[in-house]
């Protein structure tokens, strides 16, 4: 079984649930932090399973251009190369080839780009994403799409729509006949692709089907991942939906990637420029032609309110860089709103950065500690308040997955106050 999502409890569109990975069981609705080049930014991965992340997100046309595929390959994936042993998801490289690339051209095989690092020029296609991805060996993987600009108009989006389904099909293809060359396990030191919580004496050899008793008290298969046999956990590859901000579109495009088939489903194609309400019309709507059995996967989006609001939809899995990228820029979240930790009026403030937060930062340090660092732009700055962001939004999700549970709809008043069942 290479993914397995089970839903435990519905709450109106909200549903909480668990989605099974050869790498981790994880809870829905999740957040998935971003580690652009195999690097939540600032992050050390003891901390971030410390913090509570399940799965992180990976970007594929970093990794392709610097340190490459094959370098990643041979050290057993992204998992054995950054020593991660919970779930990773990569994209397809179609959005950074969009939004980061220079001179590139697109046609019906794929497109041609020149490299922002040193302008060297690249060829992605359906096909060769799916290499790089299989390559880069994380749990889940998704087909390569056509990030439509905003605004386009009608024939515009319906062209670049149609694309992506074809885009689809091809992904599919070419993934059900390499996926056995996923590179789990094929490096000698396998203790950096175990799995969490499966130590070497729970099994004889990682590379035996076994069953064995986690420390949560699950049995689980193992399998050695790399031989080529029906039984052995692979990636999954999940389909994008596109069509611009089009609501037929979107249905059309959500109709056609099912019908090529998917374990899972993503939202692409938005936070690319069109105004707040439009993206929440187009999730709402689109959200209702995909499969309810299926995960849901929002891409790109957004701020805390927002991943509250989306998780209330129905949305399983989102991704966003806000938390780490506005850390950086010493724009933190709280549970009092947001805080410029740059602004002199904390440069004598003893308290904590957020009295309702539990995580290290707030624990220990004040936020005049934390100004001071920012002021003087010291490299500590950077790394605590990435902490408290990511800590912020992963306590956010948890919060919501415990009212859906409780059948209670958690409302996030950021600024404003505090939601009612922000105290949970
Ligand atoms: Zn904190």
């Amino acid at each position: 079984m290479s993914l397995e999502f089970l839903i435990q409890r519905t709450n109106g569109k909200a549903r909480t649930g668990r989605l099974i990975t050869p790498h981790a069981e994880i809870e829905t609705p999740v957040f998935m932090p971003v580690g652009t080049v195999a690097s939540v930014k600032g992050v050390p991965q003891d901390l971030l399973e410390e913090l509570g992340a399940q799965i992180i997100l990976g970007n594929t046309y970093h990794l392709y251009l610097r340190p490459g595929v094959e370098t990643v390959r041979k050290m057993g994936g992204l998992h054995g190369f950054m020593s991660w042993r919970r779930a990773i998801l990569t994209d397809s490289g179609g959005f950074q080839v969009f939004s980061l690339s220079e001179l590139r051209k697109v046609t019906e095989d794929g497109v041609t780009f020149r490299s922002h690092l040193d302008g060297s020029s690249h060829f992605f296609s359906p096909e060769s994403a799916m290499e790089a991805q299989i390559g880069l060996g994380a749990d889940i993987i998704m087909a390569f799409d056509e990030c439509t600009e905003y605004p386009a108009d009608q024939a515009r989006m319906r062209a670049s729509m149609e694309m992506t389904a074809r885009w689809a099909a091809r992904s599919k293809q070419y993934f059900e006949e390499r996926k056995h060359e996923v590179p789990w396990a094929r490096v000698g030191t396998d203790a950096f692709v175990r799995p969490e919580g499966r130590s070497p004496e729970s099994s004889t050899a990682w590379g035996d089907s076994k069953v064995v008793s986690l420390s949560d008290g699950v049995e689980v298969e193992l399998h050695s991942a790399g031989r080529t046999n029906a039984s052995v956990p692979t990636q999954s590859l999940f389909g994008i939906v596109q069509g611009g901000m089009e609501r037929a579109l979107r249905k059309e495009s959500a109709e056609r990637t099912i019908e090529i088939g998917f374990p899972g489903y993503a939202i692409g194609g938005l936070s690319v420029g069109e105004p707040r309400e439009l993206t929440c019309e187009i999730v709402e709507s689109t959200l209702e032609h995909l499969p309810k059995d299926k995960p849901r996967y929002l891409m790109g989006v957004g701020t805390p309110e927002e991943i509250v609001k989306y998780a209330n939809l129905g949305v399983d899995m989102m991704d966003c860089v806000l938390p780490t990228r506005a850390a950086r820029h010493g724009l933190l979240f709280t549970s009092e709103g947001k805080v410029s930790i740059k602004q002199a009026r904390y440069a004598s403030d003893p308290g904590p950065l957020d009295p309702k937060c539990h995580c290290k930062v707030c624990q220990r340090y004040s936020r005049a500690y934390l100004r001071h660092l920012y002021a003087s732009n010291e490299v500590l700055a950077q790394v605590l308040n990435t902490i408290h962001n990511l800590s912020f939004y992963l306590d956010t999700m948890q919060r919501v997955r415990h009212s859906i549970l409780l059948g209670e709809e958690y409302r996030f008043l950021s600024g404003a106050g505090l939601g009612r069942n922000l105290e949970l």
